[in-house]
């Protein structure tokens, strides 16, 4: 499958296009450190990382909307404190003027954090990030207590990266996540990248609690040399939770083409109504049937 074969792709499933829970805009200068730390890819991933789709902001919304994709969040995240407020508004201001992209926020444990939460969710904030590998932060972290917390009562969902993949942080793994769950049973939580490598072992805290997800972002598309094949067991797993799992992709920053994304889910053999509940109705039930259309 090629890229320009993708809206063919989910018409013959019957959708109307897409729902992607994990793609990323950022400020410039921020993605150009993010695509410059990419192009060491061999010594941070230990396989090279040629952005597919490193171009201009507009040119990136062009090609979400050639492949269908109908919303999606700007998800960023801070690898330092006072960096997550600013980088919350920013993405608040970028939702407002693009149609289809969801208003996302982000946080870290610093003392300012409840407070920019709260505020970001009274402005209509509908999805965060967490990003625990790059943050190096432990989620436990008592500053955090009222942030996991204030998410858990407003139902927001949040996409953590708490796996071990594509490098274990100091904190990443399911056990630190799976602690801010069991003090938290009601989050709503999306595991990037389905818990790579350790899927099974979040996928036992999607069977635990009621509102945990994974997302599809990389899984099996077989980049990274170094993590493991899902298994037999994981895909009958991701199978029975079909109800569980969204398409995730990490648009723009993945070193192939989105295609090769929905080529590899395909490939899982899981049917076509898993397709359609992974790639369009899990994230429409979660999110709204609709992207919000553009405020200005
Ligand atoms: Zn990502």
């Amino acid at each position: 499958m090629r890229d320009d074969d993708v809206p063919a792709w989910w018409q013959a499933l019957g959708l109307p296009g897409l729902n992607d829970i994990h793609v990323h805009f950022m400020p410039t200068p921020l993605m150009n450190a993010v695509w410059r730390y990419m192009d060491d890819g061999r010594q941070h991933y230990g396989v090279d990382w040629p952005v597919h789709y490193r171009t201009s902001p507009e040119a990136r919304l062009a090609t979400l909307e050639r492949l269908g994709v109908r919303s999606f969040p700007a998800l960023l995240y801070p690898h330092k404190p006072d960096m997550a407020e600013s980088l919350s508004e920013w993405a608040r201001g970028f939702a407002a003027q693009t149609p289809g992209c969801w208003p996302s926020g982000t946080f870290y444990p610093e003392p300012s954090a409840a407070r920019y939460v709260r505020e970001a969710l009274e402005a209509g904030t509908r999805v965060f990030k967490a990003h625990v590998q790059v943050g190096q932060y432990d989620p436990r972290a008592a500053l955090l207590t009222d942030v996991w917390g204030q998410l858990a009562e407003a139902g927001t969902p949040v996409v953590v990266h708490s796996g071990n993949g594509p490098r274990p942080g100091p904190y990443t793994g399911p056990g630190p996540f799976g602690e801010v769950l069991a003090a938290h049973p009601n989050l709503t939580a999306v595991i990037a990248h389905c818990g790579s490598p350790d899927y099974a072992a979040h996928l036992d805290l999607v069977q635990r609690y009621p509102n945990v997800y994974v997302d599809t972002t990389m899984v099996g598309t077989g980049w990274v040399p170094d993590l493991p094949d899902l298994g037999a067991d994981v895909l009958k797993r991701l199978g029975d939770l079909q109800d569980r799992v969204l398409l995730g992709t990490d648009f723009p920053n993945i070193p192939y083409p989105y295609a090769q994304q929905l080529a590899a889910l395909q490939g899982f053999d899981l049917g076509d109504d898993w397709l359609r509940a992974v790639c369009w109705h899990n994230a429409a039930r979660l999110l709204g049937p609709q992207a919000p259309p553009s405020s200005t």
